[in-house]
This record gives structure tokens, sequence and C-alpha cells, in this order.
């Protein structure tokens, strides 16, 4: 497995790769690897002849108040996971390698990041898009693959990529959880063992909803209703939780198949997402 920290020479291999026809594929990642980031490689090796693994806690994606100094970081145990998992190479740049002192242009979606996540965390889609642009850029994937664990990102890095006609296809693969429901998050190392029973309520009222929809309820604001209601009852505190429609992100009045139920909360200090298509 080859690691590259410098942008160049990440190039310079995925340039090599291409001149002899293999098809590149990417999952771009922040490291502190779980299972469900190693199902985005199953799924790359799947799509592509080779896979490339990024991992960079991106500064710019943080919001001033949020945890990019304590961010769990692991790579000596990250590296180990993706030559097991049969990685052809890491790219682990250094912030000084991929910023600029002076950096001054930026990618910015400009509907899709309005509401949810967006909204909660201001420029935090800001950041994602930027960097992703780069790691496209540096990577020069065929293939690149993001979890449905991280809905709004899907939607906004596929808007990006139409948008900006970047030559890359946008594969979102299911989110994996835990046996008993928890979505993996290489946050959840945050969580006790009282909050990692709370965490589960985000699944659980995720399984509520779908069953209220399947029994005949079909009004959003019903709906929305009940979820907050049995995320408060597992302890939660509710960042948003919200039924919208898949492409264009906006709230429903009248829930129907293919929409998407989407919850933020906080378990502790951790906030914590998960989502369903519906
Ligand atoms: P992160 O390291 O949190 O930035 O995530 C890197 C990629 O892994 C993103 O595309 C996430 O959506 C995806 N991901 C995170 N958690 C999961 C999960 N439980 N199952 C599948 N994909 C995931």
């Amino acid at each position: 497995m080859k690691v590259f920290d410098i942008p160049n020479e990440m190039t310079t291999w995925s340039q090599e790769q291409r001149r002899e026809g293999r098809r590149i594929g990417f999952v771009p990642t922040m490291g502190y690897l779980h299972a469900g980031h190693l199902s985005l490689v199953d799924e790359a090796k799947k799509q592509a002849d080779v896979v490339v693994v990024s991992i960079f806690v991106n500064p710019t994606q943080f919001g001033p108040q949020e945890d990019f100094a304590t961010y769990p970081r692991d790579e000596q145990r990250d590296m180990t996971l993706c030559q097991e998992a049969g990685v052809a190479a890491v790219f682990l740049p250094a912030p000084a390698t991929m910023y600029a002192s002076d950096a001054s242009v930026f990618v910015d979606e400009t509907t899709l990041q309005h509401g949810l996540c967006g909204a909660k965390r201001p420029g935090h889609f800001r950041g994602v898009c930027t960097v992703v642009a780069k790691l496209f850029n540096i990577v020069l994937p065929d293939v690149a693959v993001f979890g449905q664990k991280d809905f709004q990102q899907a939607a906004i890095i596929r808007r990006m990529v139409r948008d900006l006609n970047f030559p890359v296809s946008i594969v979102v693969a299911p989110t994996l959880r835990e046996p008993d429901g928890l979505a993996m998050s290489s946050r959840n190392v945050y969580l006790n063992a009282e909050e990692r029973k709370q965490a589960l309520g985000l699944n659980r009222t995720l399984d509520v909803v779908t069953a209220s929809l399947n029994a005949g309820e079909s009004s959003a604001e019903t709906l929305r209703h009940q979820m907050c209601e049995i995320l408060e009852q597992h302890g939660l505190r509710i960042d948003y939780a919200e039924i919208v429609d898949a492409d264009t992100l906006a709230p429903v009045k009248d829930v129907a198949q293919g929409h998407v139920a989407l919850i933020a909360a906080y378990c502790g200090k951790t906030r914590l997402i998960d989502n369903r298509v519906l």
C-alpha cells in the first residue's frame, strides 16, 4: 500500500494508474476508521480497479465551537485497516500542504446547504465542498463513494459534481450499524455507557416514523412531532428532526415514498446524525 502526504505525489501516482488503464475508486474520510468506512472501500473495490482512501480531518468544515482539536485520530490503526481492506493508496496530507495560508477560493453550494446540518453548522458545507473538490483534483478518481449516513453531504456533493462538471461518478452506499442499530460513527467513541443507550433513540425514532407511515399516517407535521417525542423520551436534545424531499431537501407536508426522515441530536455533548429513506 502506498502512502502519500504531498498532493503532487498523490496526483502523479493517480496519473500513472490512469495511463495504465486502471479505474480509480476513492473514499474520502476523516480517519478513525470503522466498519462503515470499510464498507465504502468494499463498494469502491467493486466499482474500480484500485482504491484510494484519504484521511484528513479538514479544519475548514469545523465551526469555532466544534470538535476539530479533539476529533479522534489513530493513523497507525487506520493504516492497518486500509492495508487489510486491500486499499492501494492512502492520501494523508498535513493541513499545511492542503491550504495555502492566503487561500481565497472556495466552493459554495447555495441551495441544498441552507437547511438541516447546514443551518446548524454555518460554513460546514463550504468547507466540505472545497475539500472534496480539492481531493477530486488531487486524486483524480473515476468514482467516489460516500455514505448515506451523511445524507445532506451526499446530496450536496452530487450537486457540486453536476454543476461544476467534475468527471467523477458518485456512489452513495448504505449506513452500516452496530448490532443494536446505532449508526457507526467515529464520534461514537465520545459516548459514555449511559449516552450510548440514549443514542439508540435515533434509530428507534426512525423505526417508529417508518411504522407510523406504514400504518397510514402521512402528515409530516404529525410524524415530526412523534419524532421529537421519542427523541426526548430517550433523553436526547434535538438539533433537528425533519422529513424532506430526497433531491431538493425541502421539507414536505404530505409524506410519501422516497422522502427522507433526518435527525440530528445531542447525546450529552456529542452531536449524532441519522436518517432513513421512507
Ligand atoms: P467521515 O470520516 O465521518 O468524514 O466519513 C467518511 C465517509 O464515510 C462519509 O462518506 C460518510 O458518510 C461515511 N460513513 C460514515 N459513517 C458511516 C456508516 N456508519 N456507514 C456507512 N458510511 C459511513
